[in-house]
């Protein structure tokens, strides 16, 4: 193997991920819709690149020593990245997230070596929801350092700077629409500028699942959120650091029902098995494909595994106590 071939360290691994046709969707639509596979990440999910991009903040600015400690609130996949890149760096972790998230987030967090500290969820207003522990817990452990990953902007950054060059580079430039769900609006601002600095021209969507109150921000300048979703990892109601100048041209409300959908359509006829904020932004990059017209290339973004979800989604009990439909495929 050439020299050149050999990644120089795991965290080496993040990011450059491949771009993928898809082609139930493309054929559907008539347009060329694509999916940026963040969940061949390292650690299995787009936040890597989050994780990896604040840690080097944070060393940068000489806010973590050697044997110091990070702390954040996360639905899991940030924490993984977090716990990933601690580890290589010489840092440890304390993560702390709902009890509702999916049992093999937990697993896989306290497997690479996190202290796990598990909530219960509760508005953002309470000062026991999850962020306001995490950040709790930052201030009372001495040499420990709070990632907060929705309004440390070096997570959009990491986006701004990897995301949008590649998926500017892996198109060639020929991209017409953008968009996904928001987590922290990271990766939907992040990319949104970074592909708005190589063209003006390039529509970007939100995608907004039901429980959130970016939807109605955006459509009627009123952050309101109407009706729920099981969907782990997405669902903002506030404006947070890295969402803010967001260059958002259109926005989309997806159901649980049409993102599981697609998560199935997905799995049976391109065999891509992933979560359920990556089939929610499949739905939005097919109803920014229909506003924009035939012909058009649609990147979204695929944000992590359904094998990290075998236990939720993928289980029809677990569908079944949820209301959501049990499809076909899972029952054979
Ligand atoms: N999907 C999943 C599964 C996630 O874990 C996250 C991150 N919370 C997102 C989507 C959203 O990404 P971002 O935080 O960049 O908005």
């Amino acid at each position: 193997m050439a020299h050149d071939m050999i990644a120089p360290d795991a965290l080496a691994l993040i990011g450059n991920t491949p771009l993928v046709r898809l082609k139930g969707p493309s054929e559907a639509t008539g347009c060329e819709i694509l999916a940026k596979c963040e969940f061949m990440n390292p650690g299995g999910s787009v936040k890597d690149r989050a994780a990896l991009a604040i840690i080097t903040d944070a060393e940068e600015r000489g806010l973590i020593a050697p044997g110091g400690i990070i702390v954040e609130g996360t639905a899991g996949n940030t924490g993984i990245g977090l716990a990933l890149v601690g580890n290589a760096r010489g840092y440890r972790t304390i993560i702390v997230m709902t009890d509702t998230q999916s049992q093999e987030k937990q697993d896989t967090l306290r497997a690479l070596g996190a202290e796990l500290v598990l909530v219960p969820p509760t508005a953002y207003s309470n000062p026991a929801h999850y962020v306001h522990t995490s950040r709790r817990i930052a201030e009372e452990t001495p040499g420990a350092l709070w990632a907060n990953q929705f309004d440390n902007t070096a997570n959009r950054l990491a986006h701004i700077r990897t995301t949008a060059p590649e998926i500017w580079a892996q198109t060639g430039g020929r991209i017409d629409g953008f968009t996904c769900a928001v987590g922290t609006g990271g990766t939907l601002a992040g990319v949104g500028l970074g592909l708005k600095a190589f063209s003006e021209d390039v529509v970007i969507g939100l995608t907004d699942p039901y429980g959130a109150a970016l939807f109605n921000y955006f459509a009627h300048g009123e952050l309101k959120a109407e009706g729920s979703s099981v969907a782990e990892g997405i669902g903002q109601s506030r404006i947070t650091a890295n969402l803010d100048g967001a260059p958002v041209d259109t926005q989309f409300r997806v159901s649980d029902e049409e993102g599981l959908e697609q998560v199935i359509a997905l799995l049976g006829s391109e065999g891509l098995c992933v979560g359920l904020s990556s089939g929610i932004n499949v739905a939005g990059a097919i109803a920014l494909a229909k506003e924009l017209g035939p012909g058009k290339t649609i990147v979204t973004i695929l944000c992590d595994s359904g094998m990290r979800y075998l236990s939720s989604l993928f289980n029809p009990a677990w569908l079944e106590a949820k209301g959501l439909p049990v499809p076909a495929l899972l029952r054979r």
